[in-house]
């Protein structure tokens, strides 16, 4: 399918009762993602697996989708590189622009606002998912990733991974800790 290379959807190909598409891309296809890689901050272990429900309805183009993949990370308290799945669940609307500009033409009597729902225009007989595709996986991109939920980290005074080996440091709270609990008390 020559169009999925470009990860277009053609709206003709949308028919009444919907469009299914499932594909598989390589990172490489991604600018975002594969800069992402470029830089050192992961690596994709699994190439991105998208499955899509396309629906139409007037100049409305609606797309419900999956995207899963597999991320290698450093962890953020123990600095070992970790691997987990990355997935995605959207939806997205997409509005068909006329060709003679928003500007001129009348706001409609939609019952939806831009707040409630992602509303991406488009112009032309065609949408491209690949911006989106991008956009879904760096969200999903954990800001503190944890190689599990008890990750103990490193010492703060050693470096030891307290994972593999507990250390000699003393493991109590920095004096800087106790005088912000005091004040919280002397606040009551
Ligand atoms: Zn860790
Ligand atoms: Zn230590």
């Amino acid at each position: 399918m020559e169009d999925l290379k470009k990860m277009e959807i053609r709206l003709e190909q949308i028919k009444e009762d919907g469009l299914t598409l499932e594909f598989e891309k390589s990172v490489d296809a991604f600018p975002i993602l594969a800069e992402m890689v470029a830089n050192g901050e992961c690596e994709f272990s699994a190439p991105l697996r998208t499955a899509l429900r396309v629906f139409r309805i007037d100049d409305l183009v609606e797309i419900d989708g999956e995207i899963e993949t597999l991320v290698h990370l450093p962890c953020s308290r123990c600095l070992q590189q970790f691997e987990t799945p990355l997935k995605s669940s959207f939806a997205l609307t997409y509005m068909q622009q006329t060709a003679d500009g928003v500007e001129d033409t009348e706001p409609q009597e939609v019952e939806l606002s831009a707040e409630d729902v992602d509303i991406v225009y488009f112009q032309g007989e065609k949408i491209n998912l690949k911006d989106a595709i991008q956009e879904q996986v760096v969200m999903e991109f954990p800001l503190r990733p944890f190689c599990k939920s008890d990750c103990k980290g490193l010492c703060p005074k050693c470096g030891t991974d307290l994972n593999q080996n507990p250390c000699d440091c003393e493991q109590r709270p920095s004096p800087g800790e106790f005088a912000v609990l005091k004040n919280l008390k002397l606040e009551k």
